[in-house]
């Protein structure tokens, strides 16, 4: 049976779609490997690219390609790079206009979201901030085991309830909502939830201060069981 074709830019290693080509050429897809999913969904681009055509979307899109431009600045050796994403998020949220962000964050990132929150008040923003346990709801009532709680079986924890603070953010018609620090799997949540236009400031990883790309430049070395290959429970 033939196998089935699915999209793998990550193992690309041509990058047809952002060819070292003059202004005025056009991409020579066709060169595109048989996994490229320019091959694999054209008519799917094609009504992406449709999408932009909405003033808003392609407006919204415009300004962060000016933002992504004007982290960069041509040196004489090249390169160079200018902005914290803190800043970048300042610089985003004034070009688009916004005036009232809204941090969710994670009660183990209460005191980066008091910082977060100074530095955007400084900046001119009101800010409103909702905390994972919002909400002050036993972790039992998603049926996590007395043996499943972190601070032991005999104490009250609450659970995280990233629903709540998608739905206040929305309440408070935010302009933007801004994730620190959630839980993976509690950011799923906040994310579906969420119906304010929404980015993320940092994602949780606790052994890494906030950095899972360091687990992953260190898969070769110190984190080398990354790359053992295991069995999945369900093959
Ligand atoms: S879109 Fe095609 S050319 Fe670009 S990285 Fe993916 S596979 Fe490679």
């Amino acid at each position: 049976m033939a196998k089935e074709l699915h999209a793998m830019c990550a193992r690309c290693a041509r990058r047809l779609c952002d060819p070292d080509i003059g202004a005025n050429e056009v991409p020579s897809v066709d060169e595109a490997p048989y996994f490229c999913p320019m091959k694999l969904f054209p008519e799917l681009i094609e009504k992406a690219i449709v999408e932009y055509d909405k003033t808003e979307v392609k407006e919204f899109a415009r300004l962060a390609s000016v933002q992504e431009f004007e982290c960069y600045e041509q040196t004489g050796k090249g390169l160079k790079t200018k902005f914290p994403r803190i800043e970048e998020l300042i610089q985003f949220a004034n070009k688009c206009g916004y005036h009232k962000l809204g941090i969710a964050f994670c009660i183990g990132l209460a005191n980066e979201a008091g910082m977060l929150t100074n530095i955007l008040e400084n900046k001119g923003f009101s800010v409103v901030s909702v905390c994972c346990k919002l909400g002050a709801t036993a972790k039992e009532r998603i049926d996590i085991k007395p043996e499943q709680k972190i601070e032991g079986p005999e104490r009250w924890e609450s659970m995280c309830n990233p629903i709540a603070q998608a739905e206040v953010l929305n309440a408070e018609k935010v302009d933007l909502a801004i994730m620190l620090g959630l839980c993976i799997g509690h950011d799923t949540l906040f994310i579906k939830y969420c119906r304010v236009p929404m980015t993320v400031l940092a994602v949780k990883d606790r052994v890494t201060g906030h950095n899972p790309l360091a687990a992953l430049y260190l898969s070769q070395s110190y984190y080398g069981r990354l790359l053992v290959k295991e069995k999945r429970a369900d093959d």
